[in-house]
């Protein structure tokens, strides 16, 4: 299968629609908050003459309609969670997502919970941040402990950190080229 599609999910305000804009173009818009309904990005790669499109999702923090945002999680392949580390309710945002992804995907997949392999990562964005920060580092860590189909990384969009390895470790768990 050479499509992936790609789902961004966590509150509003977190740099959802920042990560993506780092990551497809290279830059970071200061002060400019756009409020994301919803975005669709296509990006299309040949690699040794093969071509690879990958679909990416930026969604709304705030799912108007709870039934889109389910939609979002049954049609996607591999999910980034972002939350700001500054922010501690979107941090809670974030483990009620990752089990809301687990339990929708065991049902249409038809597998246990403990078997279901999805790719994911979860993202504490805003890392430039620091002195207001309302997360450790700890307690993330205890979130993805033990499960290979999660990663974690602290990122700033901002300051383009860990970004690009961010999405690299993504690729690779979800095997793609
Ligand atoms: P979204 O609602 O999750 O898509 O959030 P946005 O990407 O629109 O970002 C919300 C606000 O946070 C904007 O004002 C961004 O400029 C800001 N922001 C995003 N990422 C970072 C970051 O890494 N560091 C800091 N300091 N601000 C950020
Ligand atoms: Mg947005």
């Amino acid at each position: 299968k050479n499509c992936c599609r790609m789902v961004i999910l966590g509150s509003t305000k977190v740099g959802k629609t920042a990560i993506v804009s780092r990551f497809l173009n290279g830059r970071f818009d200061e002060e400019k908050y756009t409020p994301t309904i919803e975005d669709f990005h296509r990006k299309l790669y040949s690699i040794k003459g093969d071509v690879y499109q990958l679909d990416i999702l930026d969604t709304s923090g705030n799912h108007p309609f709870p039934a889109m945002r389910r939609l979002s999680i049954l049609t996607g392949d591999v999910f980034i969670l972002v939350f700001s580390l500054d922010n501690r309710d979107s941090f809670q945002e974030v483990q009620r997502l990752k089990q809301q992804i687990i339990e929708t995907k065991s049902c249409l997949k038809n597998k246990t919970k403990e078997n279901i392999d999805v790719p994911l990562v979860i993202c504490g964005n805003k890392g430039d941040r620091e002195f207001y920060r309302e997360v450790q580092k700890e307690e993330i860590e205890q979130l993805v402990a033990g499960d290979e189909q999660c990663a974690y990384f602290e990122i700033s969009a901002k300051r383009n950190t860990n970004v690009d390895q961010m999405f690299q470790t993504l690729f690779t768990m979800a095997k793609l080229p």
